[in-house]
């Protein structure tokens, strides 16, 4: 079945309810292992359905934003979903106590179980309503960013659209809409801050509900975190200060030589070329149609997994009226289809869909061969190393998307992927001091920022309005909507990072790791992924100094 064939009909909370507390009730009762496995099984069924008219509604509403029914269904499920995980934690309270429950964890395996631990530790239905109000700051943040019109040059435009600016090769075109950008975020100012004020209130509100001091542990919880803490992510974040800083500094102080400046102003730090950075060919369906080549060639994995996202018009990537901004892969379980979401627009942004999500929608296809979703589901870190490696892993065939700007495009890649981890800790370790110490004002907020800056990216001069007053996290989405889910990006990057080192003197080898990983799916922790894979561990110190190591000695850099 292809996407648009999917029919939808509104899975109400008044039609979950009956059914759910059946199979709560049958679980409750289960007299044998056999009766305990069936209700265990339909409840995957039932939630499966819950999940893929979910994905339905999430995805046809960005695929048109003035499809007032999608809009209406998605406010429906904004309100509904909070209530029905009262319902879902119902049901998981009697799944972790049933007697039957070494049975199951024999057939589905125990991480399934440690998880749903771990889920239930972050709910109470005492917080129901907290999470809906959380829901509406959220919206009300995207709505914010999303109705950006700045005026720059004579013409408006939004932010997606004035990124594009930022990048010029020209540096009057950075700065200036840098400052157009920068002057849009200062009116907001009041916004944004009440917004981010109240999230953390309530979020530590919630937490304190649900017991614990502040937030971050019940932050922890939800990011299913089921392998490591924050003494783990802090033994990482001083491992990327310590090796990868410096190596990033050397990186910048050579970038900024490259395009004629002392150093670089916060407007510079993309632009990593004098004339611009590499460009694909080609129109959008030409990137496509590489695209296929490239996934035939790579494996015969991924070539059966291509051909089968075409046959099931898995990918919307084209860029279209109405369509809302951003790329995303979306797993509907139900029919076995990862869907690919995006906006082709002719940067080097499409290549990367092409690479990133593609590895999230290929891991996903391999998942399915396990007969439940909490086998498939894996947490948000492993989720990044099937995306961040399969980037690397597809540079063998960059050449088809970039022609003779290929080493151009691999430098910045690699460049941008090792100065990405000092960025992606420092918004972790913002998260870990503004959620410690939750009453911090506005302007403390800030204070702790600017510092962090100095700690992590001391190469930036942020001497510019917005910025200078150490406000760039505020245009950090995942900051107000999906706090400590950054550092899962970093710690992926790291094993991104030595897949990439080895593919570098063996690329069946480095392809080979990777399918070790994807291929158990959601079925073992990250941590127990990257051993059996036979990756570094992330966490031991070593593993950071030798990717850097590694990186510093690349002919490309
Ligand atoms: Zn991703």
């Amino acid at each position: 079945m292809t996407f648009s064939q999917i029919p939808y009909e509104r899975l109400t909370y008044e039609t979950l309810v009956p059914q759910m507390q059946d199979l709560t009730e049958r679980l409750a009762g289960a007299v044998s292992a056999a009766e305990a496995r069936e209700v265990y099984v339909a409840y995957d069924k039932l939630a499966q359905q819950f999940d893929a008219a979910i994905a339905v509604v999430y995805i046809r509403n960005h695929l048109d934003t003035t499809d007032k029914f999608y809009e209406d269904e998605q406010a429906y499920n904004d309100e509904m979903i909070p209530r029905a995980m009262e319902l879902l934690h119902a049901f998981n309270i009697k799944l972790l106590a049933t007697p039957f429950r070494a049975d199951l964890e024999r057939e589905f395996g125990a991480l399934i179980f440690k998880n749903v631990e771990i889920e239930q530790r972050a709910f109470s239905s005492a917080i129901v309503e907290d999470l809906q109000e959380e829901n509406r700051l959220d919206t009300s943040y995207t709505k914010l960013l999303a109705s950006a019109q700045i005026e720059y040059n004579g013409e408006t435009y939004n932010l997606a659209q004035l990124d594009a600016f930022h990048l010029d090769a020209d540096r009057e075109v950075r700065r200036c809409s840098t400052l157009a950008r920068a002057e849009w975020f200062n009116k907001q100012t009041v916004e944004l801050d009440e917004t981010f004020d109240k999230l953390v209130a309530l979020r530590t509100a919630m937490a304190q509900k649900l017991g614990h001091d502040n937030y971050i542990a019940m932050g922890y919880d939800r990011q299913e975190r089921n392998c490591y803490g924050p003494a783990e992510v802090a033994k990482f974040r001083d491992a990327v200060a310590a090796h990868i800083v410096p190596l990033a500094a050397e990186l910048k102080a050579k970038q900024a030589q490259r395009i004629g400046l002392d150093s670089l102003k916060i407007y510079d730090d993309g632009v990593l070329f004098p004339d611009g950075n590499a460009k694909p060919l080609g129109t959008p369906e030409e990137i496509l149609a590489n695209g296929r080549q490239m996934y035939r060639e790579l494996s015969a994995e991924t070539d059966e997994w291509m051909e089968a996202m075409i046959a099931k018009d898995a990918f919307d990537v084209l860029a279209k009226k109405n369509k809302a901004g951003g790329g995303f892969c979306y797993t509907i379980h139900e029919y076995k289809l990862p869907f690919i979401y995006a906006n082709f627009n002719g940067t080097s942004d499409d290549v990367e869909t092409l690479t990133h999500e593609a590895g999230h929608s290929f891991a996903a296809w391999r998942s399915f061969k396990y007969p439940m979703t909490g086998q498939r589901e894996y947490s948000y870190d492993t989720a990044e190393v099937h995306s961040m490696a399969m980037e690397f892993l597809t540079w063998p065939w960059m050449h088809l998307f970039y022609g003779a700007q290929t080493d151009k495009f691999k430098q910045a890649h690699l460049e941008n992927a090792l100065t990405f981890l000092p960025y992606g800790v420092m918004v972790d370790e913002f998260q870990h001091i503004i959620y410690e110490q939750p009453k911090l004002s506005p302007q403390e907020r800030n204070e702790v920022w600017r510092a962090l800056e100095s700690k992590y990216r001391p190469w930036l001069d942020i001497d510019v309005p917005f910025y200078a007053e150490g406000r760039r996290w505020q245009a950090q989405s995942h900051i107000y909507s999906r706090p400590f889910y950054y550092i899962d990006y970093c710690l992926a990057q790291a094993n991104a990072l030595s897949i990439w080192a080895e593919s570098q003197t063996d690329h069946k080898a480095a392809w080979r790791k990777y399918l070790a990983f994807v291929e158990l799916a959601g079925t073992q922790t990250f941590i127990d992924l990257t051993r059996g894979a036979g990756l570094s561990d992330p966490f031991e110190t070593a593993t950071l100094e030798k990717v850097a190591e590694i990186v510093a000695k690349s002919k490309l850099i």
